[in-house]
């Protein structure tokens, strides 16, 4: 992947780049790279932008993430009872426990990544971005 400017705000928030100039990534590892997932980059490596924009910024993350796994629960639930025709609880219990543990590299990155994109001030600068990339 490269670093190419991303106009579009929802891709850049799936693609993990700077809420600023949308071209530097946030996270300087991949998703499923397990030792490495929590690893995020201090500065945008594009803008300069720190990413912490106050002491314990992503402590917030964690309500985000919270409400993710909730709605990773709800959207399984619902989806088993339709695909196994109600299956025993047991099987809802461990389905669901499996997912949250199994997409938790992604709520933990997305959780921080909503974070930034919806309850901070900073907003997309074009004229910072790396078009030419
Ligand atoms: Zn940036």
């Amino acid at each position: 992947m490269s670093n190419k400017f991303t106009e579009n705000k929802a891709q850049a928030i799936m693609k993990a780049k700077c809420p600023r100039c949308r071209s530097g990534k946030m996270f300087s590892h991949k998703a499923y790279d397990l030792k490495n997932f929590t690893l995020m980059n201090k500065t945008c490596p594009v803008c300069g932008l720190e990413f912490e924009i106050e002491p314990g910024f992503f402590w917030g993350a964690m309500y985000v993430s919270y409400f993710v796994s909730v709605g990773i629960a709800i959207l399984s639930a619902v989806a088993l009872y339709f695909m196994f025709n109600d299956p025993d609880a047991w099987f809802y219990v461990a389905t669901i426990i499996a997912l949250i543990i199994i997409l938790s590299p992604l709520s933990y990155r997305y959780s921080r990544v909503w974070m930034l994109y919806m309850f901070s001030p900073i907003k997309f600068d074009k004229k910072l971005s790396n078009q030419l990339q």
